[in-house]
């Protein structure tokens, strides 16, 4: 196939080609995925830690595992440029399983009062290894599954509604905790929490940005909070920027705060240096926006 081998020995011009958003090109689609599965076996995937603090201490109480490709040329890539990619073409149950895994052994080097999220996408939930990845990875790093959260989306949810129960209450069975991520942004119904059993609601962030300007977004918050503690389900409100968001997320009994104001997602190493600083307590304490 000559235009792919022309993309490919293209050298920098090809990332060119990502950068434009052009992957409807076949050929360029190709090598993206291509060098995508050499990043996994190259060891160019790394996961980075945002901190989440409990509400109203900030005391830290885990970290959401976040992946990042660190491309030898162009820096390092967020997963929203390959995650995508990942489902598409069938490398993310590879990559999903590599996360588990690299996740669970960092979060065994870190105090069991500590949890550990982990992001599953949608087509993780419907392919059948996902529940022996995670078996393995706390298996092999002696993790009890009681550190670890999964975070799912709504759309997920919709999508596989029908084989989902039973996929959820396999991964329940083995003590792990589901947490709904970006709660709000997708097109489940309230009956899908009773339904499926979430242990955490996720306040997507664009209701937490617009929660001081626009009183739907503030309605929505409130009713979320409300209903969540009702039905007993733990809440983290995502993208905390702002000191004022943080006081009225306090206000209104939200459990868990997590975002910029708080603490950037972290190269683990400096989020090792978070877990094991001597913190004093009280707000002076956190780590400084990066
Ligand atoms: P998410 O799960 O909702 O993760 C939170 C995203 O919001 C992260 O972006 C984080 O850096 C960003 N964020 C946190 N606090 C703030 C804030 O205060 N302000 C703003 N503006 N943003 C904030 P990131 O790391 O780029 O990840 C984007 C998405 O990629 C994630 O959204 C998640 O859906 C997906 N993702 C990340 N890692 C993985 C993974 O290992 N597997 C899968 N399947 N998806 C992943
Ligand atoms: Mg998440
Ligand atoms: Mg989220
Ligand atoms: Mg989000």
């Amino acid at each position: 196939d000559l235009a792919l081998y022309a993309a490919k020995n293209a050298g920098r011009g090809r990332f060119e080609v990502y950068r434009e958003g052009m992957l409807e090109h076949e050929a360029s689609k190709r090598v993206f995925e291509q060098d995508l599965a050499e990043a996994l076996a190259l060891g160019q995937l790394e996961l980075w830690y945002q901190p989440l603090f409990c509400l109203p201490e900030r005391r830290l109480v885990g970290f959401e595992a976040l992946v990042r490709w660190r491309h030898p040329e162009r820096g390092l890539v967020p997963p929203s440029e390959f995650i995508p990619v990942a489902e598409s073409c069938g490398l993310i149950s590879s990559i999903g399983a590599w996360v588990m895994d690299e996740a669970c052994r960092r979060a065994a080097q870190w105090p069991d009062d500590l949890y550990m999220s982990i992001n599953v996408s949608a087509v993780q939930l419907r392919s059948a290894t996902l529940s022996s990845h995670l078996h393995q990875a706390l298996t092999r790093h002696r993790l009890p599954a009681s550190r670890i959260e999964l975070e799912i989306t709504e759309t997920a949810i919709v999508e596989n509604s029908e084989h989902l129960a039973v996929v959820l209450a396999g991964l329940r069975a083995i003590g792990v905790r589901i947490a709904m991520d970006d709660f709000g942004t997708g097109y489940s119904s309230l009956a899908h929490l009773r339904e499926f059993k979430v242990d955490r609601i996720k306040i997507d962030r664009s209701f937490i940005a617009a929660y001081a300007s626009d009183d739907g977004s503030a309605a929505i918050v409130r009713a979320v909070l409300s209903m969540a503690g009702q039905l007993s389900i733990d809440t983290t409100a995502e993208g905390i920027e702002q000191e004022d968001q943080l006081h009225s997320l306090i206000e209104l009994g939200c459990g868990t705060a997590q975002g910029y104001l708080l603490g950037r997602p972290l190269e683990a190493g400096a989020a090792d240096a978070l877990v094991h600083a001597d913190q004093p307590s009280g707000p002076q304490a956190l780590p400084s926006v990066a």
